[in-house]
Order: structure tokens, then sequence, then C-alpha cells
């Protein structure tokens, strides 16, 4: 019998018995999660599992916590190296530590213990479940000492789910084998950099152009009949329906493979993979569907090296603007000399003939990582988007009267600074009144000022966005109404100049429930959420009808960064979803 049979079949003193040892010392879990009988699958036993945890009290998470040894116990200096644990030593094995590393470990434990009074819980096969180096363990460590208490509890109890999914993965005789060769093709393709220490992609580089050499070469290999890169840069792969080359509708999906300095591996680039593998395994059995497959890498969403938003994806729905070829590089640099010197014909006409007719396509979907902690502190692996949020971006500055701090007095200074500082709550308090809608003064700035002066200027930016373009222009409203009271109050004068504003792309409700379907098709719980960044899919959206789905980031979210992280179970979970929807997808 399967496992996963005998688990649902089972009386739960046999339940708890066979799901032993995937929670440390902790039959209470599974104890609980037996009513939530049955389990559809594998991923619903571990989000049930999870929810038992998440649900129980702190006293209970930190006694789960407890129950685990301490990672620094299982640490070891190295003994005599032969030559073949030599070549071990960059991986995980702790009992291989250099003195170094084992000193380090010691004194990182017990500040550990000192801040937390809980053993650091660390899954040392990490998200790719092979093992982390020691580097990487130490480097963790070191990171999450400085984390919030409460924020440190949640990590590890989602390291003790890590942990526990492994187990569960070993006990099923389990291997996400698509999600590791996603995985593997991320670690892969960040080796192409601009920079030689953080991953670095952007548009029309060395580092940029053997990225997408590297994904055609792939694509032909998993099989798509016609891979080519177009006049934008984007690297096109297709796959044939029955209907053959020329006749019947494709399906359009894809992300970006440029990435913003310093990134992470999976934005963008999990996109492209994901439906990649499921072409793969379609000509692996020789099966065509319906319709036929597009995949669009799309060769710039970040915006980092051009000041020209979405080029790629622009060019694919026919709003490119020709005027961005003039466009320069912080090197001086024009667009169109930096596409031909990446071999591309830098050339309008050819951009503009890259438009989509959508009488040819049934739409369009992405997945994405989700880049925010919403996903990961629910304990769940995939989210439904409901929209992409619409924003407005502002610069502005506050003019008061710089003068002296110590002879003017309270009630008769006209602080800049102190005026902003008000706009920054009440942009605050006004956001978090409405649920997905957010505000944020990223930039904030005294020029010049000294310590015994009152500002007399201050500069800061505005970013405002929501799910709906209503939702958008009412926060907005509202926080300008509110400078204006606050300058006028205040005896200062202000400037707002707008930056960026570009409407909410709502999901598609009939490719929404799409993803949706094969979120419960894969036995997962649905989670809906907005999407707070950009993504191409907004662009497409003028185009096509169009729905997203997210994946869950590890550490956090966090995105844009080095740590961004995906588990291989989470990948594979994500190429099941994308497989089921177009596996039901009757056109
Ligand atoms: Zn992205």
């Amino acid at each position: 019998m399967h496992f996963l049979d005998q688990l649902n079949a089972a009386s739960v003193a046999d339940f708890v018995a066979l799901l032993d040892g995937t929670y440390e010392h902790s039959p209470w879990i599974a104890e609980r999660a037996a009513a939530a009988r049955p389990f559809a699958s594998l991923a619903a036993l571990k989000v049930a599992l999870a929810r038992v945890v998440r649900e129980a009290t702190v006293d209970e998470q930190l006694g789960l916590i407890r129950a685990h040894p301490e990672l620094a116990g299982k640490a070891a200096v190295a003994g005599e190296l032969t030559a073949e644990s030599t070549n071990e030593q960059s991986k995980a094995g702790l009992t291989a530590c250099t003195p170094e590393e084992f000193a380090k470990l010691q004194e990182l434990n017990a500040a550990y213990n000192a801040r937390f009074g809980f053993p650091f819980i660390l899954a040392v096969r990490g998200p790719r479940g092979l093992g982390l180096t020691r580097q990487e363990i130490i480097a963790t460590f070191e990171r999450r000492l400085r984390a919030h208490p409460d924020l440190e509890r949640a990590e590890c109890l989602r390291q003790i789910h890590r942990i526990a999914e492994i187990r569960l993965n070993d006990k099923c005789g389990l291997q996400p084998a698509r999600g590791q060769q996603l995985w593997d093709w991320a670690a892969e393709l960040a080796r192409h950099s601009d920079d030689a220490e953080f991953l670095t992609c952007t548009y029309a580089t060395p580092a940029h152009t053997a990225v997408a050499e590297q994904l055609m070469a792939w694509m032909r290999d998993c099989g798509f009949d016609d891979v080519h890169r177009d006049a934008v840069g984007n690297v096109v792969g297709v796959y044939h329906g029955t209907a053959g080359a020329t006749a019947g509708q494709r399906l359009l999906t894809g992300s970006h493979f440029d990435t913003v300095r310093r990134a992470g591996r999976f934005d963008g680039r999990l996109g492209i993979f994901v439906p990649m593998l499921v072409v793969r395994d379609l000509h692996r059995a020789g099966r065509r569907l319906p319709f036929g497959l597009e995949v669009v890498g799309f060769s710039e969403e970040e915006c980092q090296r051009f000041p020209a938003d979405f080029l790629a994806s622009s060019a694919v729905i026919g709003a490119f603007d020709a005027d961005w070829l003039a466009r320069t590089d912080a090197a001086g640099i024009t667009l169109a000399d930096a596409m031909r010197a990446a071999g591309l014909p830098g050339s309008n006409d050819a951009i503009q003939a890259l438009r989509r007719d959508p009488a040819h396509y049934l739409g369009f979907v992405e997945v994405h990582i989700e880049q925010g902690p919403v996903l990961d502190s629910l304990d769940l692996p995939l989210g439904i988007v409901t929209s992409i949020n619409g924003s407005r971006r502002y610069t502005g500055e506050v003019i008061g009267l710089a003068s002296h701090a110590g002879t003017t007095p309270m009630g008769q200074r006209r602080d800049a600074a102190a005026g902003v500082a008000e706009l920054i709550l009440f942009c605050e308090q006004r956001a978090a009144a409405v649920p997905d809608v957010v505000g944020t003064v990223g930039m904030l700035e005294v020029p010049s000022g000294s310590i015994n002066v009152i500002p007399g200027r201050c500069r800061f930016s505005l970013d405002l966005r929501a799910t709906t373009d209503a939702a958008r222009d009412a926060l907005d409203a509202d926080v300008r109404a509110k400078l204006d009271e606050i300058c006028q109050r205040r005896g200062l004068s202000f400037t707002l100049q707008p930056t960026l504003a570009a409407n909410a792309a709502p999901s598609h409700p009939a490719w929404q429930a799409r993803w949706e379907a094969a979120v419960t098709a894969l036995g997962l719980p649905l989670h809906r959420l907005p999407s707070g960044a950009g993504h191409d899919a907004m662009k497409l959206h003028e185009l096509l009808p169009q729905a997203m789905l997210f994946v869950r980031g590890g550490n956090g979210g966090i995105s844009h960064n080095p740590l961004e992280s995906v588990t291989v179970d989470d990948a594979e979970l994500a190429v099941a979803a994308f497989e089921h929807l177009i596996e039901n997808l009757h056109v």
C-alpha cells in the first residue's frame, strides 16, 4: 500500500506511529493533524502538519524547538584528512570543521542561546536537499542572530517543517526530480553575472547574452520545435500543438531572465523553467496538446540598465517606444548600440514586428516567486494572484525655513522634515486602514542638514499601490490632500512630481479559476493574494487575459537579494500546477 493510503486508512495511534520521527519528539503534531484526513497528497499532509504547529500555543512551539539537539553540538573538528574527505570539505559535514569554524560555531551558539533561549534550528540539507556548506551554515547563523525574537521563533519552526518535509520524502522514497532540475538550472544560470561576487544580469551585457544562449540550448534539449532569440533579446520557445506549426492558438507563458543588482536566482527565471519542464515531459512522452505552448524568456523587466520599463514585454504587446532606442545607460551607451553589441539588430522596425496578434493566443499565464513574506508565514507553497497592484509614484520636496535650532521657539518654526514626518505617519495609517493597499516613503533627505539647524527643506519619495485603480486613486487623493493640509497648517510649501503611474492588472477570472483548480488538484488550500510587485503579466494584461501563480520564497520571502530561495519541493509543486492547468485547458 502506498504510504499516503496507509496514513489515510490508519487508526490515530497508527497514524502517529507511521509519522514517528518526522517531528522531533512531538507526537502531538501528528495526533492533531490526524483529524484533517484524508490527505489528497503528501503536500496536503505537510501543510496540515505545519498548520497544527502554527495554531499551537507559543509554549508548545517552544517545546518543539527545544526538542531539537543543538546544531553546534554536532560540530567537530576534522581529524586526519584523507584525500577523499578533503574533497568533501566544501559540503556540509559539520563533523569536518576547521578549528576556526568549530570555534566560530561554538561562539555563535552561545550568543544565540543567550539571546533567544532556544536552540538554533536549521535544515542543513537546505532548499536543494543536498546539504548546505559549512560557510552557508555559519553565514545563516550570523544573520539570524540579529533577528527579532518572534520572527526568529517563526523561522525556527519553518526550518523544522523543512526538516520534516525531507524526512517525509525519505519515508515515501519521493524525489522531487523536476523541482531539482529547476533548482539546478537556476544555479547554473546564476554563474553568468555582470558582477564577480553577486548575481547581476542586466540587459544586453555579455552575461545576459550568455544566459539567453544557455536558455535556448536547454529549450532545444527539452524538445521545443522552434527556439530563437528575437529582436529585443527575448528567448522564445514554441512547442506546437496537434494542429502543427501554423494552425491553432497558443498559450503564451514565461517570465524575465534579467535581474536586479545582487539578485536572487529565482526571480523571473522560475517562470521560464516551469513551462520548460512541462514541455520536456510532453516531448518525452511524444505528446502534443490541442494548442501550442509559447514560452518567452523576457529579456528585460527590472529596468536596471536603461530607463525603459518592461521594454521586452512592451515589444511583445506592441508598446515599445521607438524613442527608447536613443536612451542611454550610466556609461552613455544608447539602447540601440547596446542591442547591436549584443548581436541584436537594434532596429525599431524589427522590434515593432514582435507584436503578437491576440487572435492567435488563448491567454498569458506567469509563474513567479512571491517576493514577499505572505506564503512563507502561512506555510503554503503556492498562492493565487488576484491582481497586480496599480501604483503611483512621486518625488517631492517640502520647503520651510532653515533657522537656528537653539533660538527658534517651538511654536515659531517652519520645520520641513517634521512636516514630511507627519505625512509618513498619515500614509502608513491610511494605507493600513484598507486591505491590500500599501504606501511607502522610501527616500527621505534633508539636503545640507545640520545638527543645530531646523530643516528648511526635506525631499521624499512616495510609492502608493493598490489592487484596484479606484483604491489606488483614493489613497493618492487622501495622501495629497493631507500633504496640502500639513503644509498650510505648518506654514510650509511643497512640490510633488509624478514619476510613474501604472494601472492595476486584475487577474482574468477564468484564468485565475484555472490556477485555483490546479492548486486544489494538488490537495493544497487556496490562498489568494495581490501582487505588490510589477511583473511581465502586467504588460501582457493590455493584450491578453492573464493570471499568475505565486511560489513561496524562503528566508521570510526575501527577494531582490542573494538570500532569495525556493525549495525543490515547492518548485516541483509549481511544475505540477502548470501541468494541471494545461492538461485541463479545453479549447
Ligand atoms: Zn520578477
